[in-house]
């Protein structure tokens, strides 16, 4: 059997320990050998007791548990030649040649890097004599699969990303809370929530939730809308609603590209309309808790096909992500996919609204 390792890397989401326990158990069904790679790139570059087998019972009892047992981090080391260097020589040292790396858009740019720059690692670990010519024949090629975990739902390539329902129900769950006591007290709530780039999270949750207003960075306002929003939270007032509900993405921005923020919203409308207005930044309640029935799912099927992916992967096939699409579990090109959602933040950056909502639709 082949031997293979997990790791989760950037910032945490829920279901991953789901997919970290399918890629053990399924790996181990098929007669592999799996490590835990803790600790993200760091682990791969310390190597030594951060590389360690896993067993059938070390992901017993995971299933339900958000965040991930392996732990994540980002690692300044990897960024550069000679971290990557190291974390190739603890590689073949564990005789480790396939990888499952469960991460956002950067760690997938990593690994996408380190598979390119595979051949020339491994010559510079024979030439300094940290490997032998052997070793560098029989581990030659690298093969890499990517999950993608990230609550923000921001990748190009897959319907939904692992940890983004869960993060819905963490948003609607305050959200629903908050509104029971705004209602007592006639207030108005900004509740801002995560996403970067990426007003997934936000429009969503503002649906969702009968929101009165939502703010995304794809879709920036309209140059009067500081009137339009004050014109419509009167109207409902009017109408006899008692609280208003604003969402807004923490990447939110005018049609200038100018942030708009939490706190520019409240004082806008306790200045204008003497609403007892006030924020509520959710910040990483949203990242946290368990997964939701559908992540447990979707990681386990993710991480059930990253397995196959892996057994079926020859010398010249190229690194792939598990994606989702239609409801299917499908294998696209890790490379097209990180280029793409990269260009989408780059479209945003530099303003180009529509673009970037037309990489995304196309994706
Ligand atoms: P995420 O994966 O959630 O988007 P980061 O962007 O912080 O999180 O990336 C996580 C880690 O992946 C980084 O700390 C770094 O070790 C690695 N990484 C990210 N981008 C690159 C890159 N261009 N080259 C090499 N490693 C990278």
């Amino acid at each position: 059997g082949r031997a293979m390792g997990v790791f989760t890397s950037g910032g945490d989401a829920q279901g991953m320990n789901p997919a970290v326990r399918a890629i053990v158990r399924m790996g181990i069904y098929l007669g592999c050998k799996v490590y835990f790679i803790h600790e993200g790139y760091q682990g791969l570059v310390d190597g030594g007791n951060s590389i360690r087998q896993a067993t059938w019972s070390s992901v017993s009892g995971i299933l339900d548990d958000g965040g991930t047992i392996i732990g994540s981090a980002r690692c300044k080391d990897f960024r550069e030649r000679p971290g990557r260097l190291r974390a190739a020589k603890n590689l073949i040292d564990h005789g480790i040649n396939n990888i499952v790396c469960i991460g956002g858009d950067g760690s997938l740019t990593g690994a996408n890097l380190f598979r390119k720059e595979w051949d020339s690692l491994l010559k510079e670990l024979v030439d300094t004599q940290q490997i032998t010519q052997e070793n560098a024949e029989k581990y030659k090629s690298l093969n890499i699969v990517g999950l993608v975990g990230s609550i923000d739902n921001d990748f190009c390539g897959t319907d939904m990303t692992i940890g983004a329902d869960s993060a819905l129900h963490r948003v609607m769950e305050a959200i629903d809370c908050i509104t029971t006591t705004a209602s007592s007290h006639q207030r108005c709530f900004v509740m801002e929530v995560m996403g970067r780039h990426c007003g997934y999270l936000a429009l969503v949750t503002a649906l969702g939730s009968d929101a009165d207003w939502v703010f995304i960075p794809e879709s920036p306002p309209g140059p009067e809308w500081e009137d339009q929003l004050c014109n419509k939270l009167k109207n409902t007032r009017e109408m006899g609603q008692r609280l208003n509900i604003i969402v807004l993405a923490e990447g939110a921005i005018d049609s200038e590209g100018r942030p708009i923020t939490s706190e520019g919203v409240r004082n806008l409308i306790s200045t204008r309309l003497k609403y007892d207005t006030r924020v509520t930044i959710l910040g990483h309640v949203q990242r946290g808790g368990c997964p939701s029935a559908f992540d447990r799912l979707l990681g386990t099927r993710m991480g059930t096909e990253a397995v196959l992916a892996l057994m079926e992967a020859t010398p010249t096939s190229q690194p792939v992500v598990i994606a989702i699409t239609g409801n299917q579990t499908v294998r696209v090109p890790l490379m097209q996919c990180v280029e793409k959602t990269l260009a989408v933040a780059q479209a945003m950056n530099t303003k180009r609204f529509k673009d970037a909502q037309d990489l995304r639709g196309q994706s």
